[in-house]
């Protein structure tokens, strides 16, 4: 039989009604603990002789099928969830590296993964070593013995930059260094992580595959295309000796970080999640399509200095984007008026548009990165992540496109003034 489709395995798997008296929405099981009739089959759990939910910070039916998803949706070799996008980066990154080594990571990053970088990695011993990865030449040149691992974003935010995965992964492969990527901007449905030779894939849940900014939380696949047998890491080699290659880099991340430091993702939130996903691949549609519609009709108006949108023809990444994400181009778009002041204004008048600090709702939401999510960055990390006083970031959602067009039209009319 032919595997599912996207659509179709984002609504059936992860579901086992057999299980669970028949029921084909996937029963929130919102305990701590399970009980065992038997000290004797108790301790077969805790032993891996037979399988068993033992405490929901270990492992949980709810948050299991939503692994199982997301997994089939990125036709990966395993997938572990977390509490928060941020929770499963640093998970990732805690599995892969330790003091003494080094990542490499792009200096385009959502402003939580640089404060994470450069402060608390930093201070545990990790050093981060940063490229452009629009210039994927340059990566060869920050490599070292130590690197354990290379982190980009599918899209960086908010610079909208679209690195060449391919050939990004082409150095990784030829390092043997492990790529990670953040996927959060395209979800699988835009941009498949193994396909472009990507190690883990790491999503914020919280995004599109919420879908409807109602619950934080975060996804890890392993795509399968790395050997661990063969990785660089004393930890990764030995647990691919007992537990085989293909189950050493979910063993670590699962069984040692996610479940010994506590970011386990709560059942509820891994329901909305697993809701979210049965919906993403017509929310995505949607909101590409009324990006698209909202970058042109900015460029348009001559009061915005500037419209960044990797769909427009005139964006430096169009030709990349076009090809990695099958001609989508996500629901992101940053505008710049030309002083801080302006893009207040701009947001005071707004009445549709909410000003609040998330992305990938299915409302359409905008906010001041600069005064915000980068308060706490130096002006170079601003520029390098493409964050200017002047700019403001939207996230378009799900609306229909002329009511979102006409909230705009009356912020921009406060700015004619
Ligand atoms: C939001 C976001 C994160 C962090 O996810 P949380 O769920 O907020 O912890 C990481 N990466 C990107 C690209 C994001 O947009």
């Amino acid at each position: 039989m032919k595997e599912w489709d996207f659509e179709t395995k984002a609504i059936h798997t992860g579901v086992h009604p057999e299980l669970h008296l028949g029921a084909t929405s996937v029963p929130i099981y919102q305990t701590s603990s399970f009980a065992y009739d038997t000290a004797e089959s108790m301790e077969d759990v805790f032993s891996n002789k037979s399988f068993g939910y033992i405490y929901s910070r270990i492992s949980n039916p709810t948050v299991n099928a939503l692994e199982e998803r997301i997994n089939a949706l990125e036709s990966g070799a395993g997938a572990v969830a977390a509490a928060s996008g941020m929770a499963a980066i640093s998970a990732v990154v805690f599995s892969l590296a330790e003091s003494g080594d080094e990542i490499i990571a792009s200096e385009s990053l959502f402003g939580g993964t640089l404060i994470l970088f450069n402060s608390v990695l930093n201070r545990l011993g990790i050093k981060i070593r940063y490229i452009n990865p629009n210039t994927p030449d340059t990566i060869a040149d920050k490599i070292s013995k130590k690197t354990k691992l290379i982190f980009i974003e599918t899209i960086g935010n908010p610079r909208l930059d679209v690195p060449d995965l391919k050939k990004i992964a082409g150095i990784s492969t030829q390092y043997n260094i492990p790529l990670v990527i953040d996927g959060t901007l395209t979800t699988p449905y835009m941009l498949k992580a193994g396909d472009y030779g990507a190690a883990v894939v790491i999503h914020s849940a919280t995004k599109f595959i919420s879908g409807y900014g109602s619950g934080i939380g975060g996804l890890i696949v392993d795509t399968g295309k790395y050997n661990w047998a063969g990785s660089d890491s004393n930890v990764l080699r030995e647990a691919a000796g007992k537990y085989g290659s293909k189950n050493a880099f979910l063993y670590i991340l699962h069984k040692q970080i996610i479940q010994n430091t506590g970011s386990c993702l709560a059942p509820f939130n891994a329901f909305l999640q697993l809701q979210g996903l049965e919906t993403l691949s017509l929310r995505m549609e949607k909101h590409c399509s009324n990006a698209l519609k909202l970058a042109e009709f900015f460029k348009k108006q001559p009061e915005v200095a500037s419209v960044n949108y990797p769909g427009l023809k005139s964006s430096k990444y169009f030709t990349i984007a076009e090809k990695q994400f099958k001609d989508k181009f996500g629901s992101l778009l940053t505008i710049r008026l030309g002083s801080k002041e302006r893009c207040y204004r701009f947001v005071n008048r707004l009445k549709l548009v909410k000003n609040l600090a998330n992305l990938g709702d299915a409302k359409t939401l905008i906010i001041h990165p600069a005064s915000t999510i980068y308060h706490d960055c130096t002006e170079e990390e601003m520029l390098n992540a493409g964050v200017y006083q002047d700019m403001l970031r939207i996230s378009v959602g799900i609306e229909n496109i002329q009511d979102i067009i006409s909230d705009f039209i009356l912020a921009l009319e406060g700015l004619a003034k």
